[in-house]
């Protein structure tokens, strides 16, 4: 399978704007931005944040995957629009997801990467349309999904002929209520061992509390993953979706600055 650690021709290497994971490198690319693009304002507050960080991507989503159809399901084609607008503005990288591929064209013109939700991992139409765009692909593990089935979902697009995947980890779905999901680190053990993909993980959703997303980060950080996907919002306890596990700016500044001496130590 293209995804082993055995197809030794197969490039582990992924470009995500100015920053390749994977493969050889040593890098790690941290993802930051609000769950959802709400306004110009925030996303333009929020791209200043990660540009005054030195980082280079921003996420934010569009189309939002929300559990129930009376929550905000995002900005659309306008979100895409004001995300295009900051990587014209701050020279950012964009990661924003698709959530069905009734507008997997959008995503793949406006984003840089194409993230696929924990939801939509089994979306045949997203999975084959993105193996057919060149852009690197987010491709988030469900929550009640097996290591198995999401590296067949990393299959579909591998093998279609977009070899640029990064798998991400955001938690699955266990007996445990007081956290929101529960990250499966011994998964990315299994995934950096077994595939030759380039791993991220994503605390923010796994705790679903940003008390715990700093610790965790630093502890993904410490098992040498390739990158982190961290939501922040200006002010998270006004934002339209995900609010309790959003981090303050100057949580997610700190939390940065935290993560340095982990990453050397590795
Ligand atoms: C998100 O990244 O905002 C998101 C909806 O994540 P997930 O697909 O992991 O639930
Ligand atoms: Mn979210």
């Amino acid at each position: 399978q293209l995804a082993s650690r055995e197809y030794r021709e197969q490039t582990r290497e992924v470009t995500i704007g100015s920053v390749t994971i994977g493969g050889d490198t040593n890098n790690t690319l941290l993802i930051g931005g609000p769950c959802s693009v709400e306004s110009e304002e925030q996303i333009r507050q929020s791209a200043e944040l990660i540009k005054s960080l030195g980082l280079t991507a921003l996420r934010g989503g569009c189309y939002k995957p929300r559990t129930s159809p009376y929550s905000f399901q995002g900005l659309g084609l306008e979100g895409l629009q004001l995300l295009a607008k900051m990587r014209e503005e701050y020279g950012l990288t964009v990661v924003t997801e698709a959530r069905d591929a009734t507008h997997i064209d959008e995503i793949i013109e406006y984003s840089d990467v194409i993230q696929i939700g924990a939801k939509a991992m089994y979306d045949q139409g997203i999975l084959r349309a993105s193996s057919k765009s060149n852009k690197p692909v987010l491709l988030k593990r469900g929550f009640g999904s097996t290591l198995q089935e999401t590296v067949q979902a990393a299959e579909f697009i591998l093998s279609g002929g977009n070899s640029n995947v990064v798998i991400c980890e955001r938690g699955l779905r266990t007996f445990e209520t007081k956290t929101r999901f529960t990250l499966d680190l011994c998964g990315v053990s299994y995934l950096k061992e077994y595939t030759n993909l380039p791993v991220i993980l994503d605390p923010s959703h796994a705790m679903g509390f940003a008390y715990g997303v700093p610790d965790l980060a630093r502890a993904c950080v410490a098992m040498g993953i390739d990158g982190l996907l961290i939501e922040t919002h200006p002010n998270p306890k006004v934002a339209k979706s995900d609010a309790s596990q959003q981090l303050t700016h100057e949580e997610f500044t700190a939390l940065y600055e935290s993560l340095q001496p982990v990453a050397q130590a590795v």
